[in-house]
């Protein structure tokens, strides 16, 4: 199945729907959006990457930044932090100004230190994945930068995660569709959700849209 443009969601939000589908609806579905100290610093170390329409060529590798990437496939699109394009012999893209063939590797840049899920993975892969159908060639692996450790962890891009990011990208555009909010589940996690003072855990412990819930509070007031 192919996604029509507007059928197209945010490729970002593919980390929070892994995350937290609720925190997801509250954010895509609801167009709620509270800033706290860990979405600030992600903001701060993503601003280092977004120097847009800068590409600059470092021995055999070429690096872009912030390059938009889509793809019909999964329906999602985004801004990639940095492409780093190296050379290769036999597959890759070839730029009018360089000779022989450029791989794409994509590197994305991310607060604090590797996670004990593949949410930062499923992220990237998704990525990968515009820029496969994009470009037309397979792209095996990418990096995530980690800013409290100061260096990437390779993520090889196998069956297993791709198959990931098809789920949830199905998952999350037939949730847009219903425009459902799934409810509260209150979990140690929530404690470094940026959305904890919208989506009030101890209280939205039920199907509502949080709007509903804010009138519901007024109208007994
Ligand atoms: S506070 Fe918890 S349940 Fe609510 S959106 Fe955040 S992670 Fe999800």
């Amino acid at each position: 199945m192919k996604y029509s443009e507007d059928e197209m969601l945010m490729l970002s939000g593919i980390q929070h729907f892994y995350f937290c589908k609720r925190q997801w609806a509250l954010i895509h579905v609801e167009n709620q959006w509270v800033e706290n100290v860990r979405t600030i610093e992600g903001k701060h170390i993503h601003e280092k990457a977004d120097d847009p329409f800068i590409v600059e060529t470092r021995g055999d590798i070429v690096i872009a930044r912030s390059v938009p990437v889509s793809s019909s496939e999964i329906g999602l699109y985004g801004i990639a932090d940095v492409i780093e394009f190296r050379r290769t012999k036999n597959e890759g893209v070839s730029f009018s100004d360089k000779e022989g063939l450029w791989m794409p590797v994509p590197v994305e840049y991310k607060r604090g230190e590797p996670k004990d899920d593949a949410r930062d993975e499923v992220q990237l892969c998704a990525q990968a994945m515009c820029l496969e159908e994009m470009l037309g060639l397979k792209i095996e692996k990418g990096y995530i930068f980690y800013n409290s450790i100061k260096r990437r962890t390779e993520v090889d891009f196998d069956k297993g995660l791709r198959a990931s990011v098809i789920k949830l990208s199905k998952e999350m555009h037939s949730m847009f569709n219903e425009k459902k909010t799934p409810k509260a589940r209150r979990e140690k996690y929530c404690r470094a959700c940026s959305m904890e003072e919208v989506c009030q855990p101890k209280v939205t412990g039920k199907r509502c849209r949080v709007k509903d819930y804010i009138k519901k509070g007024l109208a007994e007031e």
